[in-house]
């Protein structure tokens, strides 16, 4: 069979680190030529260098997200060295865990820095790339969260919880915006995923993990690597009626 990303370039966002990585790795072992992109050079170069390792195509380009111009220069520098992409991830996230009722600075450097990264970059990179994408009739997918729907049960995150139920409208929003030049908008939900930006929760907070994992019928915290088949699925034909759509990735937790 065919590989399923053959002919097909493929930017992601925070590809330096956990999801964004593991998709990078599995987009390339499906023909894509990976356009790995981070705030973190070192991380998102090496991201890149092990895909060639292993017989993949991919580059790197250091990329903030909430820095709009940068990400136009970006868009540029990729379609000149690399080629127009047809497949953009939206991925680069962060998460901080304080209660609305917190120090105060500290409430409002949450709410900054997360709607910053988690919403107003996604808006950025998709601008940026908008006319790549429509010119190769491509593919946007957005990674949400279970708290595009839900706010777990504890005194945090209500900054998290915004910017991800901002990625759902915007990604419904563009679908039905895009759909006459065939470009396909759709998000990804993950549920509780072990990766490094829940590594301080996992060692200091069992009781949070144990809030998640009690919640999730399939038992178990998710890996990175779980979320490869989904990205594939929006990311391929095999899903070419497919649009505006949210795929969950979450071990059930939404089900219950
Ligand atoms: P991660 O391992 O921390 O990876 C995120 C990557 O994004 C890191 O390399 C990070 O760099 C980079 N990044 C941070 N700020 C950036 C910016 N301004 N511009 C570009 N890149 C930036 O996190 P992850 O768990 O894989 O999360 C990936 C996505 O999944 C996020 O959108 C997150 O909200 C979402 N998600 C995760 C979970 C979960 O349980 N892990 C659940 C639901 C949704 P630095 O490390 O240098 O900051």
């Amino acid at each position: 069979m065919a590989a399923l990303l053959q002919n097909h370039i493929a930017a992601i966002t925070g590809a330096g680190s956990g999801i964004g990585r593991a998709i990078a790795a599995g987009f390339a072992r499906e023909g894509a030529q990976v356009v790995a992109l981070d705030i973190n050079d070192k991380a998102a170069s090496e991201t890149a260098a092990e895909i060639r390792a292993a017989g993949g195509k991919a580059q790197s380009f250091a990329l903030d997200v909430t820095d709009h111009t940068a990400c136009r220069t970006i868009a540029a520098q990729v379609r000149d060295d690399v080629g127009a992409i047809s497949i953009l991830v939206n991925n680069a996230g962060i998460n901080r865990r304080n209660a609305f009722v917190a120090d105060a600075d500290t409430v409002v450097k949450d709410w900054q820095d997360i709607t910053a990264i988690n919403l107003d970059g996604v808006f950025n990179v998709t601008h940026a790339f908008i006319a790549q994408l429509r010119a190769n009739k491509g593919r946007v997918i957005n990674i949400a969260s279970i708290q595009a729907f839900v706010h777990v049960r504890t005194p945090s995150s209500v900054a998290y919880t915004t910017s991800k139920h901002g990625v759902l409208g915007f990604t419904r929003a563009l679908a039905t915006e895009l759909g006459k030049d065939g470009v396909r908008v759709n998000a990804i939900g993950p549920g509780f995923i072990e990766t490094p930006l829940n590594a301080q929760v996992r060692a200091t907070n069992p009781e949070l993990v144990k809030t998640f994992l009690d919640h999730t019928p399939l038992g178990r915290a998710g890996k990175p690597e779980d979320l490869v088949g989904p990205a594939l699925f929006l990311a391929s034909d095999l899903s070419a009626y497919v649009t505006g759509a949210i795929v969950m990735a979450d071990g059930g937790y939404r089900a219950i």
